[in-house]
């Protein structure tokens, strides 16, 4: 399992050792006739620890399978062999990173759009049928009494 700080990492038919300089998630959907089925990949774009930049980069999945060899220009290549970047969002709530397609806005008491989550941490938050508190126009005249 590669990380955005791993390193010495060893890539299939290639000399030496090379660690992440950069990482994102992409997703690729093969031109196959049939059903298409999306790849989604968290990908890292891989420096060679001893020669650098003097040589090309790579780029790999998270378990270090390579997708993509003979890099010059980052994750510029990768999305010119068709792959398309996902974007990520943080969950208002666990402060995970997560792809905005695997997200959802939870809704107030009144169905208004409220805060962008996750979709464990949406089922905890709407389990009482709305996220945050419970409030009519009534309560807001009355807050300002306070
Ligand atoms: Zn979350």
């Amino acid at each position: 399992m590669i990380t955005r700080s791993s390193d010495h990492i060893e890539v299939e038919g290639h000399i030496g050792t090379w660690y992440v300089i950069d990482s994102g998630v992409f997703e690729l959907t093969p031109d196959e006739a049939g059903k298409p089925v999306t790849i989604r990949a968290t990908c890292f774009l891989l420096e060679h620890e001893e020669y650098g930049d003097e040589v090309a980069n790579v780029i790999v999945d998270q378990d270090g399978k390579l997708l993509l060899e003979d890099v010059y220009n980052g994750f510029d290549d990768l999305e010119e062999a068709g792959w398309s970047e996902v974007q990520i969002c943080k969950c208002a709530i666990c402060e995970g990173d997560f792809p905005r397609d695997e997200m959802i806005f939870t809704k107030d008491c009144h169905g208004i759009p409220f805060r962008l989550v996750c979709l464990p941490c949406y089922e905890r938050a709407m389990e009482k049928g709305y996220d945050g508190e419970y409030y009519t126009e009534a309560d807001e005249c009355l807050d300002e009494d306070y």
